[in-house]
This record gives C-alpha cells, sequence and structure tokens, in this order.
C-alpha cells in the first residue's frame, strides 16, 4: 500500500518573509513572570489579528505583522535572553539603551537565533515589587524596537474587565499595542472630529488607554505607513535604499474658509508610495504630537502630484494659535521624509507656495 506525498502533508501557512522579533529580557536577580510563554503568546496572536482587522478596514486585505510561531500556530516564538545586570540597572529612563546594546550583541553571536527582521519588540518583567502596581523598567518606541512589561496579571482573559485587573491589563496591552506601532514605523495622530463617534480612539493618540476596553482603531495614515513597514511586507523589502526628499519639487497649500487645501509635486526618481499630512497644533516635536490629526492625500505616481482637502471641521480645538502642518512621505521601503510648515492662526496667508517663499511667522 502507498500514500502519495502529498496526502500525508499538512497544509502548512506560508510563513512571511519577515516577522517581529519577540524578545523576554530578564535581569540576573530576576525569573521570567510565570507562564510567559502563553500569555504573551495569546496576547501577540490577538494583536497580530488586531492589526490585521484594522488593516483590512483601510483597504490593505489581511496584512499584519508577521510572527514566528509554533507549527500549530498557538505559540510565539520567544527569544529570552539573560541580561548581564540586575534589574534596577535597567531603569525606564536609560535602561532601554542598555538593554538593547546587549539584546544586539545577543543576536550578532554566533550560535544564537538569528534576527527575522529590523524590527524587535522586548519584554521585561516588571521590577517595580508590586504586582498591582507594575513597572519600572523601559516601556517605549526606540527607532525599530520597543520596549514592554509583563507581569503575573497580564493575562487575555482580564481583556475588556471591568476589574481592577482588567482596568490594569488595558494599560499594559493597549500601551504594548501603541509602542509596537512606535516600533513598526508608527508616530502618534489623533482620531479626526467625524472617527471619534464612528471608530473611537486612534490607538496611536490616546489609544494605549482604551484598547480592549472601547473601541480603539488605527488611522488611514497609520495604516499606510504599515503598509510599507517591514514586517508586514508579503514580499522582499528592496536592498537600495529610497532617496530622502528634502523638499517636493512644488506645494501649494490654501487655506480657506473651510478647509486646508495642500496640493504639490514630488522630485523625479523618488519611491514614494503614500504622502500623509498631518495637523500638529500647539507645540511640535517627540512627544508633543499626540493632537496631530492625520490625512491622506490622492497620489499620483505616475504624475509624482498629490492632493489633500483638510476640513477645519476634522480638527480639535487647539490651546493656541501656532500649528504645523507635516508632510510624511512613506517610501516603498518603508523609509520616510518628513517636511514641516509652521502657520499662526491670525496670519494665515490665503495661498502659500513652497519652496519658492518661506513663512515668517
Ligand atoms: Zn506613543
Amino acid at each position: 500500500m502507498s500514500f502519495s506525498l502529498k496526502a500525508q502533508q499538512q497544509p502548512v501557512e506560508t510563513p512571511p518573509p519577515y516577522a517581529l522579533n519577540v524578545v523576554y529580557f530578564v535581569p540576573t536577580d530576576m525569573e521570567p513572570v510565570p507562564d510567559y510563554r502563553r500569555r504573551l503568546s495569546e496576547i501577540l496572536l490577538w494583536l497580530q489579528d488586531y492589526y490585521k482587522c484594522e488593516m483590512t478596514r483601510n483597504g490593505y486585505t489581511n496584512r499584519t505583522f508577521g510572527l514566528s510561531k509554533s507549527l500549530d500556530g498557538t505559540r510565539i516564538n520567544i527569544v529570552t535572553i539573560r541580561g548581564k545586570d540586575e534589574g534596577l540597572r535597567y531603569p525606564y529612563r536609560t535602561g532601554g539603551v542598555k538593554v538593547l546594546h546587549e539584546v544586539n550583541d545577543y543576536f550578532a553571536k554566533t550560535n544564537t537565533p538569528q534576527k527575522l527582521s529590523d524590527h524587535t519588540l522586548i519584554i521585561m518583567p516588571s521590577t517595580s515589587g508590586n504586582d498591582l502596581e507594575p513597572g519600572g523598567v523601559p516601556f517605549y518606541g526606540f527607532g525599530k524596537d520597543c520596549f514592554a512589561l509583563d507581569y503575573p496579571h497580564f493575562d487575555l482573559k482580564y481583556c475588556g474587565r471591568h476589574t481592577a485587573k482588567g482596568q490594569l491589563f488595558t494599560k499594559w496591552f493597549g500601551g504594548l499595542a501603541h509602542e509596537l506601532g512606535h516600533g513598526l514605523g508608527v508616530p502618534h495622530n489623533h482620531e479626526k472630529v467625524s472617527e471619534r463617534a464612528r471608530l473611537g480612539t486612534a490607538l496611536m493618540g490616546a489609544g494605549n488607554y482604551t484598547l480592549g476596553m472601547s473601541p480603539t482603531f488605527l488611522t488611514q495614515a497609520s495604516a499606510a505607513i504599515l503598509d510599507q513597514s517591514q514586517t508586514f511586507r508579503t514580499t522582499p523589502q528592496p536592498t537600495t535604499p529610497a532617496p530622502v526628499i528634502a523638499q517636493p519639487e512644488a506645494i501649494e497649500i490654501q487655506f480657506t474658509a473651510h478647509a486646508i487645501e495642500v496640493a504639490g509635486k514630488l522630485p523625479a526618481g523618488n519611491r514614494v508610495c503614500h504622502v500623509l499630512v498631518y495637523v500638529d497644533k500647539d507645540e511640535f516635536g517627540v512627544n508633543r504630537d499626540y493632537d496631530a490629526e492625520a490625512f491622506v492625500a490622492d497620489y499620483n505616481r505616475a504624475a509624482r502630484t498629490f492632493q489633500v482637502q483638510i476640513p477645519w471641521a476634522e480638527l480639535h480645538p487647539a490651546r493656541g494659535k501656532l500649528f504645523q502642518l507635516r508632510l510624511l512621505l512613506v517610501n516603498d521601503d518603508g523609509s520616510q521624509s518628513i517636511m514641516t510648515y509652521n502657520y499662526h492662526r491670525d496670519r494665515l496667508p490665503p495661498k502659500d507656495s513652497y519652496p519658492t517663499r518661506e513663512v515668517a511667522l
């Protein structure tokens, strides 16, 4: 009796070309929190599916970040790395660089697992000593890496529960999902006025406090960035870097009673896939951009032209008069070019053309 080889094979999901590196980093005086592989696998599988649903809703069907999984798909392959120092030697503010240094050293050695992409999520057990008030360790996005923490009640069974452990879970679960967004290349943005009632809170705004408790979503702008992010790719990433664009070939910004209208043309030879415009109010810069609404421009890649209308009614009220328009170009290798244009609400020119004229505030 003979079987065909085909009949004996189980259907195997084709692994994506890239996957998020998931590292569990344990200081010398600590042990992994019990059952971490099951708990973190369930959480990451949930998040992979959440990102997939949100990408699909935004028109990028079934796209999500890759994860290395066990054959039955129920466990994530987590790389557990023993640190060289005690837990308190990796504090929130300065510990990230130190941990990253050790993680990179680990991956650079022979006889250790290869990195599966340029993006790494590093999870550390809480060093606070209080299971109901975890903390103490790095918790932020840092270039292509991001940090999150683990504690005994970090378990999907608490998701959506209106209990102390449920509230605590959302804080660190939403936090992980949000910091992961940063580690995958996504900046902060705020839901537009019309999106709040329809879709809830933007994950890359205050969504780290709502995920699992109330509707939380990825904006069109965040999805456009993730479309070209390495771990979301279904084909190999281009090996030659896309050119950095310092200025568009032309850009015109008009202020009408109803909208800000932005139109322009990109330089020849660009490798831009998406053109985004952020409207950042009051203060600009790192961690001052939570309030920025983001808009995806219509972009004609062949003609290199883009345009977008930003209704004033879609912007939440500002505290002051200053605001910044930020043009973010997403390249086909996942890199970004960013240009900024600053304005004052009381001194808006009807029309501004760049780069021919600079506006003085
Ligand atoms: Zn953030």
